[in-house]
């Protein structure tokens, strides 16, 4: 009998063998084990590329981050990592970048399973970006000095940075391993105890880079990760009193509830990566529309549009709007939905069948606000039991639409007309957000002027979501604050002391 299977491209049945041969852990990890949840709870994870339970994952809650946290707090007060010394904690964390480059097949499948992205995205970007960041701190933190102020003669006032201590990682799921990175590179290198809470819908990747943690020499308690509900076990972190900051990423909805939290708590430390509504902007000068309509298409239609700096708003001259769309739609075209295994699969599944309705109901927003349905507009390939959503393009999109507003996070572009470039730059900084943009112009003048006049924590010139670990990310606005990547996110894991010394 021929299966499935065996009509399959060979590099496809690979894939799949590999998926159905790992060794999924599914377990919280405290103070250096693998644990159940305290009340033996655990939840489903589906592959949403199917709608088929992969496994079942523990459910943290308030026990398990109490413990957590104690556990967090007792390896800090040790030393044993804080004090190691810049060297050792270099040492571990260029073992686990290692590590995860070793293992990034495995992690790669996991994040796939689990999120329904692209194995190629999983295998190609996620993972060695991430192993990229994590080395990238382990580098850097036996190169970064303190310092010494200008005071008199009579007196020697060392400002020293120290580690917070407790520090809470809260991470959504459209790049769960990378997230993480992020947050656990520059807070570890500092010297931090770490406990990682990843989204629900993402637990995988984050369960076993905690073994890698160990494996790497992670003293106990300074890498714990624990699977769970954000109303439960993310609140329980957010309203800690003895956690001392919290490095959020995720929705502006959530981000404000964690201000909440740390006010009605002990006032805990917060870096806020949040929402964004990223215009991508088109002047009549720009010399170059096919460059421009490929990197607007992958600005939006890229990890299934679930990304938070997505160039969601088209905001494009009304000289060149047709030319430009017409362009965008022969890219997306080419960017079909497909099986995430299928290594040339360039768009995957979204993320779950709540993100999938929201999605649809932006659609029918969009519709019934008057937008004209350009480009897809449906789910796709249902036969699969997956959730997928074709390349959606809308036009004649004015910004006071939701489908302009609110952030979507799925593959749906709103193209808005401007006349001219005040016009432009006011539709640009008309949202809430303020996260990223894009310029595209030919005049220097120009692109200077309006990479300064709009409000955004990066904005691309002639690009889009060009990205290296050395420059920051990061909102303005309700996009959040505080800064992942580069040199300055270390800065928010420490306190700065000041050490007065008085001479005779
Ligand atoms: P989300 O719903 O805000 O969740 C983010 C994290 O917060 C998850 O771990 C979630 O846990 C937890 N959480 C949810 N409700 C909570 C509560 N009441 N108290 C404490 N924690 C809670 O975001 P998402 O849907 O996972 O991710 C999409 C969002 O992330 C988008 O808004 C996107 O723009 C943003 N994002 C921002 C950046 C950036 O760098 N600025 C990067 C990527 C994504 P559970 O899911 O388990 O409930
Ligand atoms: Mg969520």
């Amino acid at each position: 009998m021929t299966t499935m299977t065996d009509l399959e491209a060979p590099e496809v049945r690979d894939v799949r063998r590999l998926a159905e041969d790992l060794d999924i852990r599914t377990k919280a990890f405290i103070d250096g084990e693998y644990v159940d949840a305290a009340s033996g709870e655990t939840f489903a994870r589906i592959n949403p590329a199917t709608g088929i339970e992969i496994t079942r994952v523990a459910a943290c809650d308030t026990e398990d981050v109490d413990r957590a946290v104690s556990g967090a707090r007792a390896a800090f007060e040790s030393g044993v990592w804080r004090d190691a010394g810049p060297k050792k904690r270099k040492k571990v964390l260029l073992r686990l970048a290692a590590l995860m480059d070793e293992h990034a097949d495995e992690l790669a499948l996991l994040e796939t399973l689990d999120m329904g992205k692209p194995i190629r995205d999983a295998r190609r970007v996620d993972i060695p970006s991430a192993a990229e960041c994590i080395a990238y701190y382990g580098e850097a933190i036996d190169k970064v000095y303190d310092e010494v102020a200008p005071t008199s003669e009579s007196s020697v006032v060392m400002i020293r940075r120290e580690p917070l201590g407790v520090v809470g990682a809260v991470v959504p799921w459209n790049f769960p391993t990378l997230m993480a990175a992020w947050k656990l590179g520059p807070a570890l290198a500092t010297g931090n105890s770490v406990i990682l809470k990843p989204a629900e819908q993402s637990p995988l990747t984050a369960i076993r880079l905690a073994e890698l943690g160990a494996e790497a020499g992670l003293p106990a308690g300074v890498l714990q990760v624990l699977p769970g509900f954000g109303e439960t076990a993310g609140q329980a972190l957010g309203r800690h009193m003895d956690v001392d900051m919290i490095a959020f990423t995720g929705s502006t909805e959530v981000g404000k509830y964690f201000l909440r939290y740390s006010g009605e708590s002990n006032m805990k430390r917060l870096a806020l990566e949040c929402g964004g509504k990223s215009p991508f902007v088109v002047f009549p000068d720009c010399d170059d529309l096919d460059a421009a309509a490929a990197a607007a298409a992958w600005g939006v239609f890229y990890n299934q549009g679930e990304v938070c700096n997505a160039a969601s708003r088209l905001v494009v001259h009304e000289d060149v709007k047709d030319a430009l769309l017409e362009r965008i739609v022969g890219v997306a075209e080419r960017i079909r939905p497909g099986d995430p295994l299928d290594p040339k699969t360039r768009m995957g599944a979204i993320v779950d069948e709540t993100q999938l309705d929201r999605v649809l109901g932006y659609i029918d927003a969009g519709k019934e606000e008057g937008a004209t349905l350009h480009l897809g507009g449906s789910r796709v390939l249902e036969e699969t039991g997956g959730y997928f959503v074709e390349p959606t393009i809308f036009d004649t999109v004015s910004n006071d639409m939701r489908i302009a507003r609110e952030e979507i996070f799925g593959p749906v572009l709103s193209a808005i007309t401007f006349t001219d470039e005040d016009e432009a730059i006011r539709i640009a900084n008309d949202t809430v957000y303020g996260l990223a943009a894009a310029v595209w112009t030919s005049d220097v003048n120009r692109a200077h002027r309006a990479a300064r006049a709009i409000r955004a924590g990066v904005v691309w010139v002639n690009t889009f979501d060009a990205g290296d670990i050395s420059s920051p990310f990061g909102g303005f606005k309700q996009s959040g604050f505080g800064r992942d990547k580069s040199l300055h996110a270390m800065e928010k894991f420490t306190d700065r002391k000041a050490i007065w010394i008085q001479l005779k």
